[in-house]
């Protein structure tokens, strides 16, 4: 058994909408180099996790640390520079920009403030080249290298899961959250999706997901975080979640 290596923990996580408590996890670790599934029920508070803890949404109370650094309050796009990131999906505006444009947008965060004089913009010219270039890479790994002048609105379901994935890698991230990365994804495309998933974990990335398919998830996940009412009711590894009678009880009752 390897050792325990949290990349990221978090304790007493509150996020509370008007009276509904959403998220209230007392303590939460993803292990370095794992596939993470999340789980749990509609309105767990899964999506409302990822947002706080990329810094997409201000918590109530709590803290937490990735790589061993502070992220509380860090706003969303230096939570993404220092390498953790989440998937979103693309949005109204997205769709009417093309592929490239959309890759090149991600990286932003990368770049970071806005630089101004001639030689600031030089190196911002040296560093869009960068990015065209990693963006070009991307698209070819996901497949999307002919789709680069399309508008993103044009691709099929599956295309922008794709896409979205690729966005995320724009910032060379340590740890990416996908949320619900197969939704509305047609079947034959879901295996292509589990083999990108599974080779980002092999090139040493960390992988929290989201997901509601047991078979996706018990075939690809290392370890399984169950949450309902907002709270961690079970984790462990798919063989022992599969068997909880907690878990099934979870999923029924809601
Ligand atoms: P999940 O992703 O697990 O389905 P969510 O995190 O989206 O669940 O939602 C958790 C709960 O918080 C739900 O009851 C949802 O209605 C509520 N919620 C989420 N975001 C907001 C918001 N911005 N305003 C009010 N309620 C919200
Ligand atoms: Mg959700």
């Amino acid at each position: 058994v390897a050792k325990p290596d949290p990349i990221l923990r978090a304790s007493g996580v509150r996020r509370s909408f008007g009276g509904l408590t959403a998220v209230d996890v007392e303590h939460l670790e993803v292990q370095r180099g794992t596939i993470t599934a999340l789980i749990g029920p509609n309105g767990a508070g899964k999506s409302t996790l990822f947002n706080l803890l990329t810094g997409f949404d201000r918590v109530d109370a709590g803290e937490w640390s990735f790589e061993g650094r502070r992220l509380n309050g860090m706003p969303g796009h230096k939570v993404a520079r220092n390498g953790m990131v989440r998937t979103f999906q693309l949005t109204k505006a997205l769709t009417r920009m093309t592929v490239l444009d959309n890759m090149l947008l991600a990286a932003q965060g990368q770049i970071g403030e806005r630089f101004f004089g001639s030689f600031l913009r030089w190196r911002w010219a040296e560093q869009e080249q960068a990015n065209v270039r990693r963006a070009m890479e991307l698209l070819e790994r996901f497949r999307l290298d002919t789709k680069k002048d399309d508008i993103a609105g044009s691709l099929s379901g599956g295309q922008r899961k794709l896409l979205e994935m690729a966005r995320s890698l724009m910032v060379n991230p340590s740890m990416v959250m996908l949320d619900e990365p197969m939704a509305g994804v047609n079947p034959a495309l879901v295996q292509s999706l589990l083999g990108h998933i599974t080779a980002l974990r092999d090139d040493g990335m960390t992988v929290l997901f989201v997901e509601h398919d047991m078979d996706v998830i018990m075939g690809i996940s290392d370890w399984i975080v169950v949450l309902a009412q907002g709270q961690v009711i079970a984790e462990g590894r798919p063989d022992d979640i599969r068997s909880n009678e907690q878990v099934i009880d979870a999923y029924l009752g809601a």
